[in-house]
């Protein structure tokens, strides 16, 4: 079934929506139509952009289903009611939790890369269930990087959304503004399992790593109690879109709603690679460093490599 994210406030205050694009995260443009007169209670016309794609690309018809996510974590099942050259009117049949959100929370730091391989990693990071992607200027990241104008931000928000859509994925993965790793060092929520694969490490693992901790989490488990989960109501529960927010502070709006109990932060270099200060740097806050073996791997392989490794050794 096709799935596309709304904007939460179309489905709370249509009038606010008139503003509002397809993607929840953008800047607002004049770009959909006021909602119907008499339109049925549960009834609300899609964004421009996104009823364009549903009348002219997709072709769906009248009584087609189609999913909504307004970026809560659920999933809005809907049905084309009405559809006409100005506008497509759906129709909300049911709210359900999403199935598919991460159970482990990953942060991926990535070492700013040239942006192709950094959106290769968007993409596929996206569909294997990053929480959070956090850019980060290392030493030898490339000069010129870190000034991504709000084209590319909003290309990389899309980039994010399409992936999450394809992926069956009913959260769309934050994106935090481009900092030093000092500073990502310097924030690393309490709790959390920091990670650095650095390639001149021989000793360690990340297969090492990862097993201890799936025992800590595994004793964890034992001595939780287990949190049920509230009813959501039909059409309002929305997550606010943290744009300047540290990775402390979206942490704690983050466990707010979805509730995984782990949270494991990954540090990825850049094409360069990582410097031994800032190896040295990262073990004085806590970070475990590991090798991903023999081989040196392009940064984008790195990370993906980290991300496939923890959801196989942790996520159940
Ligand atoms: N010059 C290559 C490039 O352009 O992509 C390699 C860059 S460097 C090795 C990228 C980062 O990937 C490193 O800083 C490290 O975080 C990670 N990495 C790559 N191979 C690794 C390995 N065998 N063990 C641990 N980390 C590795």
């Amino acid at each position: 079934m096709h799935r596309f994210f709304i904007p939460p406030e179309l489905l709370t205050n249509p009038t606010s929506a008139m503003n509002a694009t397809a993607s929840p995260s953008q800047e607002s443009y004049t770009n959909v139509v006021a909602p119907l007169a008499g339109a049925r209670p549960n009834s609300i016309s899609l964004p421009k952009d996104l009823a364009h794609q549903v009348r002219d690309v997709l072709r769906l018809n009248i009584g087609e289903h189609l999913l909504l996510l307004d970026n809560s974590g659920d999933e809005i099942l809907a049905t084309v009611a009405k559809t006409s050259k100005a506008s497509v009117e759906v129709h909300l049949l049911e709210r359900r939790p999403g199935t598919s959100e991460p159970t482990v929370r990953i942060v991926l730091y990535q070492g700013l890369l040239k942006s192709a391989r950094f959106e290769w990693i968007l993409e596929k990071g996206t569909e294997l269930g990053v929480s959070t992607f956090a850019p980060i200027l290392c030493r030898r990241s490339m000069a010129g990087l870190e000034d991504a104008g709000p084209a590319k931000l909003q290309r990389w928000q899309r980039i994010i959304q399409e992936a999450a859509e394809q992926s069956g994925r009913s959260s769309l993965p934050e994106l935090l503004p481009i900092r030093p790793l000092q500073h990502a060092l310097n924030d690393i929520p309490s709790g959390a399992f920091a990670i650095m694969p650095w390639e001149e490490e021989h000793n360690r693992t990340l297969h090492d790593v990862l097993h201890s901790i799936g025992n800590v989490v595994a004793t964890l488990a034992v001595t939780r109690p287990t949190r049920a989960r509230p009813i959501p109501a039909l059409l309002t529960r929305a997550r606010p879109t943290p744009t300047h927010l540290t990775l402390a502070q979206s942490t704690s709006v983050q466990s707010t709603f979805t509730h995984p109990h782990t949270t494991i932060i990954l540090f990825i270099g850049p094409e360069g690679g990582l410097m031994p200060e800032e190896v040295a740097l990262a073990r004085q806050h806590g970070v475990q460093v590991v090798s991903l073996g023999p081989r040196i791997l392009r940064a984008e392989t790195a990370a993906l490599t980290g991300v496939a490794n923890v959801m196989y050794e942790l996520e159940h």
